[in-house]
Parts: structure tokens; sequence; C-alpha cells
């Protein structure tokens, strides 16, 4: 299985975390950055095996400004976790900074061809009208938990959507979601979550519908544009 979103530089004690999820059949993580500091302990992770990693600027330290970043991103296979949360940012300032920080990493997704992990809270219109201008940018919404009308918009650009421990009870979701286009995540360690809350959430999907484990890897490595055997240790790279 893998976790298709979660902060590994973040995790204490993260070797023995990791091999707890390992001996619970959790074989692979997408990492992500969040501030600036997490994007050099980050790289160190992507030696160790089944860690692919997402660079990027978390709308919520906007006011680090993304200026550094393009190098990290070059080497990682994805962009994030970037996006718009309208929660934390109240004040017309706030919001306008997470969009131009958000604008400055969609267009590395655009020359560098990578997707990107969105962060998206109470802003799917500002953020659905942000991506109109990158139409050829694939995306993954993470910790979706958004209403079907949401769902199909994301949806009828291509992008991906990604269950989390709190969507235990959206059995709506895991009931209506094509599961091409579907993916499971921890987050961990954000609001207290463990790289061992994988299970619960494909628990949870298993009793709506019958479906593999392995469906996420297929629809994660085909959102990342990799094919499955070179994420087998060492950061993909390009
Ligand atoms: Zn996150």
């Amino acid at each position: 299985m893998w976790d298709c979103h979660c902060h590994l530089a973040q995790v204490e004690d993260l070797p023995a975390r990791l091999e707890s999820a390992r001996r619970q059949g959790i074989h692979g993580w997408l990492s992500c950055a969040s501030d600036r500091a997490s994007w050099a302990l980050q790289r160190e992770l992507s030696r160790s095996p089944g860690v692919l990693l997402a660079q990027g600027l978390h709308p919520w330290y906007a006011e680090q400004g993304c200026e550094g970043l393009e190098k990290f991103v070059t080497e990682a296979v994805a962009i994030g976790e970037c996006g718009l949360d309208f929660y934390r940012a109240r004040d017309p300032e706030g919001r306008e900074l997470q969009k131009l920080v958000l604008r400055q990493q969609l267009k590395l997704a655009k020359r560098w061809k990578k997707p990107v992990v969105l962060h998206c809270v109470r802003a799917h219109q500002a953020l659905l009208q942000e991506m109109d201008a990158f139409p050829e940018v694939r995306c993954m919404i993470h910790g979706f938990l958004g209403s079907p009308a949401d769902a199909q918009a994301w949806l009828r650009r291509g992008d991906y959507l990604s269950l989390g421990p709190h969507a235990l009870s959206r059995s709506d979701l895991m009931r209506h979601l094509p599961l091409d286009r579907v993916l499971i995540e921890t987050d961990a360690p954000s609001r207290g979550a463990s790289l061992l809350d994988l299970r619960p959430v494909l628990e949870a999907w298993q009793q709506v519908q019958p479906l593999q484990p392995d469906l996420f890897q297929t629809n994660l490595f085909r959102f990342l544009g990799i094919e499955r055997g070179m994420a087998g240790g060492r950061q993909f790279k390009g």
C-alpha cells in the first residue's frame, strides 16, 4: 500500500515509524514539503526505500516565499503541498498572497512538467479558477472533504482526489468517486495522524465496495507519470 500524502520530515522517530508501517503492508510514501525548512530535510529522506518527494510551499507559510524552490522541484516527482486555505487566511491580503505563491508554483509545475499536490480548505471555487490558467497541470486534491459538486469539478479537469482519516464517514464519496481517480493518505503527522492510520481508510472503503489495496498505488503512479518499477528506492529523477 502507498500513503499518497504525508509529511515524513515532520514525523518523530521516523526509522521506527516506517518500520512499523512496513509491517502493516505500507511500503511507499509520497512525502510532501510544508515550509521552507522542510525542503532540505525532505531531500535527505529521498534515500529511504519507498519514499518519493513532493517539494513546495504550503499556503500556511505563504509569507516565507518560494525563492530557491525550483532546484528542489527539479529533483522531486511532484510539487506540493501548495494551494489555498481561506479558513486560515480570512482577509483579502492574506488570500492574495496565497494566490501569488500558488501561481509561482504552478508556473514551476508547467515548466518542469510536474503534477501538483493541492491543499484546499474553503476555497474550491477560487482554486478551480486559478487552475483555469494551467489546464495542462494535473492535480491531486489531498484530504478531500468537499461536496459531490466540488468532486465533479476536479474530476472534469482530469484530477485525482485523495481521502484520509477525516473521510472515514464519507461513504458517499467512497461509493461514487470513479475508482481510477482516487487515492488514500494519512497526512501524518498533521492533526495527530500516524503513519499507521492508512489501513482504516482502506478498510472503510472496502466496506463500501470491494477494491484491491494496490488500486491506489496504480492510481498514484499514473498521477505522477512514473512506471511502477521506478519507485523502488532511490528518488526518481526527471
Ligand atoms: Zn498535508
